[in-house]
């Protein structure tokens, strides 16, 4: 399992530092996380302003 971030990212950032293991980046048209790397801590999810990230 892994966070997943959809289509009303806007791609602020803001989420990508409060992952702890790196697993959030810039992606095409917005950030994506590596679900490889992604532990579902569900760290990131308050951090982003319009709700995108969400658990798979
Ligand atoms: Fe990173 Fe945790 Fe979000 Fe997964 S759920 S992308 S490990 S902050």
């Amino acid at each position: 399992m892994a966070h997943v971030i959809d289509d009303t990212c806007v791609s602020c950032g803001a989420c990508e530092s409060t992952c702890p293991v790196g697993a959030i980046a810039p992606g095409d048209g917005k950030f994506v996380v590596d679900a490889d790397s992604c532990i579902d801590c569900g760290a990131c999810e308050s951090a982003c302003p319009t709700g995108a990230i969400k658990a798979e």
